[in-house]
């Protein structure tokens, strides 16, 4: 199934929750049947939760990671600590039910969390934050490319829990330039991942900008491939919080639930299923790109079926992915290919983006006048800061263009980081470097915030 990664939307609006009336709305269920719910407890291996980290650490990457997991959780309960520990908060539900670690993040973060939902078995996570008794709030991704069955499931779900689904959808600019210059179908030419960016990801980041905190029924059985070593709560790798990068809690209460075990507590607790699982789907998302399976045939194998089985992430867990033999994408040449290496997607994939080869990077140093200024980020695809990045540099870039001030990117990884420390100045990723119309050496933005306005202000004060 594809449960919260099935999703990749994003959001809007942060009003929502239940239809009758407010945050709070939702009665506090017999006990009893909390107590059942409660008896669902994961069976898989104990983890400990850890925050993902970049397969090439550096000494900034790291301390933002540990900073992070010391994050300050604002809308904590009362009676909460304001500043949590996620690790040892991990240790200590890594055996705790999804209804107790539901009940916990929804404790600690009030109206600041939201449950992803992407229209599969994941509703068992709409049914346990109902079992809390507590106030919740639901989003889902409507990339507009879903079954029919699964929209006639989101209208069904808010029917039957009382509830406004907060609907995130893509950006009709981006969609419009896609499908008018690839079509409708391009992912099974050049793969999924560019429209999964547009459709699913782009809207994901800003449902996620307005939140503290996010449940995703992310399962570590779905998919050996990426999911094994998901743990229960983390500091979030690669997306940001209101409060910015490393500030958001990604909650996986079903990491280690298997598959049987949600399915017999949908139907101890009566709840409503997608249709499309009678008809043999798992795993579910787009329809184009989501397709049954056969008995025996592991759910992710209903997806995206075209592309290498080891990497089927959309985007939405990219955390997941780990960097594979730490080359870089070159082709040899000191081109660099689009597609990243060991199925991680490239980033910052965008005509307003220059894709800078070694040759055109060692150009740009070697110039002394140039016709204009540029801006380069020196990035690897499978680096979390450079992922959380992505939007604003992409606007970044979009609000740059026609100004005469070029936008470019360097994958700067693997073969080709050791140039990249000698010559341009690079530590760790992302490194930005703007290299102004009448000098050579280019110079390096010197903060860790990577918004467009702080990044516009460095362009500003030196073009
Ligand atoms: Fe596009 Fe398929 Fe991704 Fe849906 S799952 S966003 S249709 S590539």
């Amino acid at each position: 199934m594809a449960s919260a990664t099935a999703f990749g939307s994003s959001i809007s609006s942060y009003s929502i929750v239940s239809r009758e009336s407010s945050v709070g709305s939702v009665k506090r269920q017999d006990a009893s049947v909390v107590a059942a719910a409660a008896a669902v407890r994961p069976r898989g291996r104990l983890m400990l939760a850890r925050p993902c980290r970049a397969l090439e650490p550096t000494k900034r990457a790291d301390s933002a990671v540990r900073a992070a997991a010391a994050v300050e959780a604002s809308g904590a309960a009362v009676g909460e600590e304001n500043t949590v520990d996620y690790e040892k908060l991990g240790k200590e539900l890594e055996i705790a039910s999804p209804l107790e670690i539901i009940d916990r993040a929804l404790e600690m973060f009030g109206n600041e969390i939201a449950i992803a939902f992407s229209g599969a078995e994941d509703v068992a996570l709409i049914e346990y934050a109902k079992l809390t008794g507590r106030p919740f709030r639901v989003f889902s991704l409507d990339t507009g490319r879903l079954n029919p069955e699964t929209y006639r499931f989101f209208d069904s779900v808010e029917k039957h829990y009382g509830i406004n689904i907060e609907y995130m959808f893509p950006d009709a600019g981006e969609v419009h330039a896609l499908v008018r210059s690839k079509g409708l179908f391009s992912f099974y030419e050049d793969g999924h991942q560019e429209c999964c960016r547009v459709r699913k990801v782009r809207p994901l980041r800003r449902m996620l900008k307005g939140l503290r905190a996010w449940i995703t029924g992310q399962r570590k059985d779905q998919s050996p491939g990426t999911r094994a070593n998901i743990p229960v709560v983390q500091v979030d790798p690669v997306f940001e919080g209101v409060g910015g990068l490393g500030s958001l809690i990604k909650w996986n209460p079903v990491a280690n639930v298997d598959g049987k075990d949600m399915w017999n507590f949908l139907r101890t607790m009566n709840v409503p299923v997608n249709t499309l699982h009678s008809q043999g789907y798992v795993s579910i998302g787009c329809e184009p790109c989501t397709r049954p399976v056969l008995p025996g045939q592991h759910e992710r194998e209903g997806r995206w079926w075209w592309e290498d089985a080891k990497a089927k992430e959309c985007g939405l867990h990219k955390g997941n992915l780990k960097e594979e033999g730490g080359m870089s994408a070159s082709n040899g040449n000191g081109v660099v290919t689009s597609n990243g290496v060991g199925g991680i997607p490239d980033i910052f994939e965008t005509n307003t983006i220059y894709n800078l080869s070694r040759p055109g990077i060692e150009n740009l140093l070697k110039l002394e006048k140039r016709e204009e200024p540029w801006l380069v980020v020196l990035y690897a695809p499978w680096c979390p800061f450079c992922q959380a990045m992505e939007a604003s540099y992409v606007e970044l870039a979009e609000k740059l263009s026609g100004s005469g001030i070029k936008v470019g990117k360097f994958q700067a990884d693997g073969d080709q980081k050791p140039f990249a420390k000698e010559e341009l100045q690079l530590k760790s990723f992302p490194t930005i470097l703007f290299f102004p119309k009448t000098m050579s050496k280019p110079i390096k933005y010197p903060s860790e915030k990577r918004d467009v306005e702080s990044l516009l202000a460095f362009v500003n004060a030196l073009r």
